[in-house]
């Protein structure tokens, strides 16, 4: 590990905190006093930088801008009762981090430079993990492209950065989905596995289309029969048939392998459900639901923890669900803040304490 001198620290004069109430802030909207920024020139990383929140010079030809290299992560701190701060999971989004950049054709960012890097700004803005019921500190790592050239090819520079932002408790009201049979969001060898930035923009459309007949997302089906599911808007999705809980399969690369997923894979297997991995086709749904098996719909993120879904639409059927009977999604959203907020013991060593 790196150790803090390693780092160029240049402390905030001023802290923001005063201010801003913590209690129920939007989420995304305020960032903390610091951030971390470090480049990538000549084939190397240079000294990172934790400095004063601020703005950032760019040049209008910066690559990023013109061709899409930039990719993504979204991870969240949490204080127990007693004020100690830890972050959820961390190193299974550093690893993804570097998932996504190579598939992105950018370099890999060091762990030292990822996870120590992300340590030591928290702590040093860990007075804006709020302490309210179900707030968080949302912590975003990010990089781009920084060549100022507009030639297409990998840029030669990059710049990785963490943000911070204070969050309330980010509710999300049962979601009625449209599944969606026009557009798609990700194909076997293309980047549906990497958190990069395009495929935000690319499925904005669809969404936006979908609302405008009422739905909050849709539910993204292959490319090649619109007939399998893939992922609910940006979350991943689980259905719940008979006492199986089942969420597509990661082989075919269309799928964001969710760190919430994998966390919702081990609890429910720990409450007794069966977990199936793999290829679920509408067919199958809209069986389970006219034989009345079919008994939870879910998706799964960092932002929103579990988010119930209470309609589906899929061609001229509509499947209705009766929310406030549901007992599987309410108690693994229980069970994983509970973890999160030191509730109950860290069985699955998923804390990594600050
Ligand atoms: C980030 C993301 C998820 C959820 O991943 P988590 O690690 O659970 O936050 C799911 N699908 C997509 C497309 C995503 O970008």
């Amino acid at each position: 590990m790196i150790a803090a001198a390693d780092f160029n620290i240049t402390k905030a004069e001023h802290s923001k905190l005063n201010d801003i109430n913590l209690e129920n802030i939007p989420f995304g909207k305020y960032f903390t006093d610091h951030m971390l920024e470090v480049d990538y020139e000549d084939g190397e990383w240079k000294v990172a930088e934790i400095k004063p929140y601020q703005p950032l010079l760019l040049s209008p030809s910066l690559a990023a801008l013109h061709y899409g290299q930039a990719i993504f992560e979204g991870v969240k701190a949490y204080k127990d009762s007693e004020g100690n701060a830890a972050i959820f999971r961390p190193m299974d989004n550093f690893r993804r981090f570097n998932i996504s950049a190579e598939r992105m054709q950018m370099p890999q960012v060091p762990e030292d430079i990822f996870m120590e890097g992300m340590r030591q700004l928290v702590q040093m803005d860990s007075k804006w993990i709020p302490e309210q019921k179900d707030h968080s500190l949302y912590i975003r790592p990010f990089m781009f492209s920084s060549d100022e050239m507009i030639g297409v090819r990998p840029s030669e520079k990059y710049k990785f950065m963490i943000i911070l932002s204070p969050t309330g408790p980010y509710y999300v009201e049962p979601m009625r989905i449209y599944v969606e049979e026009k557009y798609v969001r990700a194909v076997p060898g293309g980047i549906g596995y990497a958190k990069a930035a395009g495929n935000y923009g690319s499925a904005m459309y669809a969404t936006a289309q979908a609302r405008k007949i009422g739905y909050d997302q849709v539910l993204w089906t292959d490319a090649f029969e619109h007939k399998y599911v893939q992922e609910c808007g940006t979350m991943n999705v689980f259905f719940i048939i008979g006492n199986t809980a089942i969420t597509p399969e990661l082989e075919q690369g269309t799928i964001l392998a969710g760190v919430t997923r994998d966390s919702a894979i081990m609890i429910l297997r720990d409450m007794g459900y069966q977990v199936e991995e793999r290829a679920l086709g509408i067919d199958e749904i809209i069986d389970a639901h006219k034989a009345g098996t079919l008994k939870e719909v879910f998706g799964t993120g960092t932002a929103a923890t579990i988010s119930l879904i209470k309609e589906l639409k899929y061609k001229e059927y509509v499947m209705q669900f009766p929310i406030e009977q549901w007992t599987a999604a309410p108690a693994l959203k229980d069970r994983m803040n509970a973890i999160r907020y030191g509730q109950e013991p860290d069985v699955y060593g998923w804390m990594y304490k600050i």
